[in-house]
């Protein structure tokens, strides 16, 4: 057999191409943020994590552009040699601090954090527990470790609790959880984590990518629960709220050391460039001194899930401002983001294998800058394509 008769013989994606719904890889014209340009169709823009706005912020550009003339585009070398600029460390201690940590370490995307972090740690004897719904990144650093992967059903503390008893009382163990998951919305119940970490003796690792700058006052979900000294470690990326692209793992500062001396994707892949590094420091500091942005976000969230139960639409358990838009099956799902792009909404399908089966549907995202009249239309429009296609009554 040809390694290469899978590729011929994929017709997934070239079915729903054939269909005209093919929804990926659309390339946009520009972007303003709240509103993107595709050719010269305009879409109001719901399906970014840009949650505070800010990678158009014009200190936060200034930031980027500042720091390519003093260091160039890029550092050329891993953080372990060459690569490792002051800045690098500043963003360091600036993150620790405004976590509520000992020490901070930061890597060149959120999926190598994941990467790097757990397969650092979950060593051969070791075990991993991990939440069903639990990002890419978070289940590809399990496959990397040397130690055994463990799932629980998505925020079941029940069948954690059962997960945890089942392992040997000797070996390490590590739980990892999004803080607030990814494409349901909804927010991991660390109350409830914490203390069966402490009576199995579990560490305890959350997943903020969606979190920072979003819940506990944009210090994450640990800060959310007032459990800032109990979370052993806080992953946070980038390329969310942030507006750049890079990742952190923080934690007490022996722990980040041993992952910053073992941490392949750290060690062997080049660091962040200094663009990147410089827009979150500036990111970080408007995201303090702005606080209303991190309300603004929120209050949206609570208007748009809200709006969209009223019209009829199944929303999931969303708390914060991804709501997800439940179609069920994946091409009714495709023909509902087709009329919506159409209409000048922009929205993401999520399909399987991204969330089961049958639970197919259109992550909805919000930003802090998108105005009451953006959403107003972004609401009329769902009603109308709802109804339009038989979703809501
Ligand atoms: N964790 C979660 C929960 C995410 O949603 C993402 C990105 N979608 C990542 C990690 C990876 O982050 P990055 O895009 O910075 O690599």
């Amino acid at each position: 057999m040809d390694l290469f008769e899978k590729c011929w013989q994929y017709t997934a994606a070239k079915e729903v191409q054939a269909a005209g719904l093919y929804p990926y890889f659309i390339p946009l014209t520009d972007s303003e943020g709240t509103e993107v340009t595709i050719g010269d169709h305009r879409l109001i823009m719901i399906g970014s994590n840009n949650y505070l706005g800010l990678t158009t912020h014009p200190r936060v550009r200034q930031a980027a552009i500042k720091a390519t003339q003093r260091y160039g585009t890029g550092c050329t070398g891993s953080r372990f040699l060459n690569g490792t600029l002051e800045l690098h460390l500043e963003l360091e201690r600036r993150l620790a601090e405004f976590v509520g940590t000992e020490a901070a370490l930061v890597f060149s995307t959120g999926y190598q954090t994941n990467l790097g972090t757990i397969s650092a740690l979950v060593g051969r004897s070791d075990f991993v527990v991990t939440d069903k719904d639990d990002h890419a990144s978070i289940v590809d650093g399990c496959r990397l470790a040397f130690g055994e992967m463990r799932r629980f059903r998505h925020n079941d503390m029940a069948h954690l609790e059962r997960v945890l008893a089942g392992l040997p009382e000797e070996v390490g163990k590590l739980v990892v959880v999004d803080g607030v998951f990814s494409m349901g919305g909804d927010i991991a119940p660390l109350p409830e984590i914490v203390p069966l970490c402490q009576k199995y003796g579990a560490r305890l690792m959350v997943d903020d990518a969606h979190a920072m700058g979003v819940v506990g006052g944009g210090r994450g979900t640990a800060a959310h629960f007032g459990l800032t000294d109990q979370v052993d470690l806080t992953m946070g990326t980038f390329s969310k709220s942030f507006a750049s692209l890079g990742g952190f793992i923080a934690g007490a500062e022996d722990v980040i050391h041993y992952i910053q001396h073992n941490a392949r994707s750290l060690i062997f892949s080049a660091s962040m460039p200094p663009a990147n590094a410089a827009a979150v420091l500036a990111a970080l500091e408007v995201m303090q001194e702005e606080p209303e942005r991190i309300a603004r976000v929120n209050q949206i969230g609570r208007r748009m899930g809200a709006g969209f139960r009223r019209l009829g639409f199944n929303v999931g358990a969303s708390e914060t401002p991804i709501i997800p838009v439940i179609i069920g099956d994946d091409m009714h799902t495709f023909i509902a983001w087709k009329a919506l792009y159409e209409a000048g909404i922009y929205t993401n399908p999520v399909v399987s294998p991204a969330v089961p089966p049958g639970s197919a549907l259109l992550r909805t995202s919000y930003m802090a800058t998108h105005t009451d009249e953006q959403l107003g239309r972004v609401l009329a429009t769902f009603a109308e394509v709802g109804q339009a296609l038989g979703l809501v009554g």
